[in-house]
């Protein structure tokens, strides 16, 4: 065409072939007072329509945003009477000038602008949505679930999931640019009974035969590792048929790592290098580096494997100042320890009363608490003055250094026991106090973990984090004689009191995982069984290697300071492990169920 004019025409007439087709020229969120006098065409829903004098307007949303619709009477009565003949949540196109708005609304992006609409088309009709359509709606939380599509078209929950797009694709590019690659591993594997219980899925073509859906992807890593693939990463579904607490659900989202010829420290350097890329990118915090404590420090001061250390309250222990009154209670006691609260000295009886109670709770499930108030004038008063003179209370008080108007809580008992409930009771007292702050983080890597766990229910070890895990090299010996001593090279990475990611070093040594079946009480046979496919590909030249996983969805949730990981996910089950929208789980066919030679037996009552 060598006419430019011609060129021209053509291309005016090629532009306007397509935006007669096109279903819109903008988004609900973009336009502003740049394009004013622009002839444009939206698409949206309906989330309000006001009647306004002479005007009717209507605010149209889309994932981007809400733009007004101005609807003139006067110089529009049709349209107008389209219009008002719809409803909140109607799909609608409408094209129209862009004009400077009367009122402005300071508060969204097109507050400047609105639509004059010149003509309209109603896309779909809708119900009456069952609740508001708003930031904070009017429906519970069961409602909502039943009917998610529609809860996410709230803005906050709408934000939570671009929140989680943005998350994941930041966290490919960091992987990626450190050499990770991303690998899927299967869906339907093999069911591996340590652990949690497994979500079984029958195989129609291998009667009587079942896969399990993974709990995690580790052996799979660990053989990637095996194949040479180095560095292996996987933003990946895991399912764990565990009863279900506010933030667990039966399917979540982990990101999944493994790297070889490595040792503990390269893994923590290059997953604390992660860690503060995302905190920089999404919180503009540039974190410090991660302080490291042991899993005994942890448990010692905090009682807890996963501190909130954004507050001390560290716990004191005090058998030595308390066990030599007549004070049956704590002379029993493996362990006496407390915490001191700052200010809170001035505690009124009732308030202490509280506390006794609280810590008497089926929640903590203590026998009681011992409390000391430091008074202004330098004097105490305890709840067990009658066994303390002033100089035991001054000593205690000295050893946890509290001042004048602190309260100090002493809890006693079993070693373990007593630290569990001090440090649920430590966090009552951080969340009293406002200690627990939104929008400050205090990030730890927990290291050191034993590598076995007694159960005096089965009298057996299990592995605290998974069979693979390895001893730290200068406890391997001790593995036969003194198993409950050997520590592993497993860390958790954990923020504000929640645990994010763990792993750690794996076995590589055939010879090593041998043992550790052993000291987890299974006879070579079983160990050939369940990990045979791992264990023959020991054989093959396993380069050391580790790794570690975290929680996805957890993680977005404690960037957003959220409690609930349910907020990050599309469409989450509820505590039952129901998702009441599809409806899931519901009765199968029997049909179906006679196709998978499965005989389903009556299901006793209240089951
Ligand atoms: N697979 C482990 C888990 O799910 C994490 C790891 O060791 O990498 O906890």
């Amino acid at each position: 065409m060598r006419n430019p004019f011609l060129f021209f025409v053509f291309l005016q007439f090629l532009l306007n072939t397509i935006s007669d087709t096109m279903y819109r020229t903008h988004t609900c969120g973009e336009l502003n007072a740049a394009n004013i006098q622009q002839t444009v065409t939206l698409c949206g829903w309906i989330q309000k329509i006001r009647h306004l004098g002479g005007m009717i307007f209507i605010d149209l949303r889309d994932r981007y945003g809400i733009t007004q619709l101005a609807f003139n009477h006067e110089t529009r009565p049709e349209l107008c009477a389209q219009a008002e003949a719809m409803g909140r949540e109607w799909v609608i196109q409408v094209t129209g000038q862009v004009i400077e708005r009367y009122s402005k609304n300071k508060n969204i992006p097109t507050g400047d602008i609105e639509i004059d609409v010149e003509t309209l088309k109603v896309l779909n009709k809708s119900l009456v949505p069952p609740f508001t359509i708003e930031d904070v709606s009017d429906g519970g939380d069961e409602l909502r679930m039943k009917y998610r599509y529609l809860d996410i078209r709230r803005r906050p929950v709408k934000e939570n999931l671009i929140f989680r797009h943005k998350l994941g694709l930041e966290i490919r590019k960091y992987l990626s640019e450190q050499g990770f690659l991303e690998i899927e591993t299967p869906f339907l594997v093999n069911s591996t009974p340590e652990g949690a219980r497994d979500f079984l899925v029958p195989s129609r073509m291998n009667p009587g035969e079942f896969y399990a859906l993974p709990q995690s992807p580790q052996t799979l890593k660990q053989l990637l590792m095996i194949s040479g693939m180095d560095r292996y990463f996987q933003i990946v579904r895991c399912f764990r048929d565990e009863d279900l607490r506010a933030d667990r659900q039966p399917e979540f989202t982990q990101i999944d790592c493994e790297m070889s010829f490595i040792e503990q420290e390269d893994i923590l350097q290059m997953f604390e290098g992660l860690v503060k890329d995302i905190f920089k990118k999404f919180k503009n915090i540039d974190i410090e580096p991660i302080e490291r404590i042991t899993w005994a420090d942890a448990m010692k001061y905090y009682g807890s494997d996963k501190p909130d250390a954004r507050f001390g309250m560290r716990f004191v222990e005090l058998n030595d100042l308390l066990q030599h009154k007549d004070f049956k209670v704590f002379n029993e006691a493996e362990l006496v320890a407390g915490i001191k609260v700052d200010g809170c000295g001035n505690y009124s009886r009732k308030q202490l009363d509280g506390l006794v109670e609280f810590v008497k709770s089926p929640q903590v499930g203590a026998g009681g608490l011992v409390y000391i108030l430091c008074n202004a004038d330098g004097t105490f008063k305890s709840s067990v003055d009658k066994f303390y003179d002033q100089a035991d209370l001054k000593a205690v008080a000295e050893r946890c250094e509290a001042k004048a108007g602190d309260l100090i809580l002493i809890m006693s008992g079993k070693a373990m026991k007593t630290r569990k409930q001090l440090g649920t009771l430590r966090l009552e007292m951080g969340d009293r106090l406002g200690l627990r702050k939104a929008g400050e983080y205090k990030l730890l890597w927990v290291i050191d973990f034993p590598l076995l766990e007694w159960d005096e229910e089965t009298q057996r070890f299990y592995a605290m984090h998974h069979p693979f895990t390895a001893p730290k090299p200068e406890h391997e010996s001790m593995l036969e004689s003194d198993p409950g001593a050997v520590n592993a090279n497993a860390y958790d990475l954990v923020i504000n009191g929640s645990e994010i990611g763990g792993g750690s070093i794996r076995i590589h040594d055939q010879e090593l995982q041998k043992r550790m079946f052993k000291a987890l009480n299974f006879t070579e046979e079983q160990a050939q069984a369940q990990f045979g496919f791992l264990m023959n590909a020991f054989q093959y030249g396993a380069p050391p290697h580790g790794g570690i996983a975290f929680g996805f969805d957890r993680l977005c949730a404690v960037l957003s300071d959220c409690d609930s990981i349910r907020d990050f996910i599309a469409f989450p089950k509820n505590n039952a492990g129901r998702d009441t929208m599809l409806p899931a789980p519901t009765p199968i066919d029997p049909k179906q169920l006679e196709e998978l030679y499965i005989d389903i037996k009556p299901i006793p009552n209240g089951k």
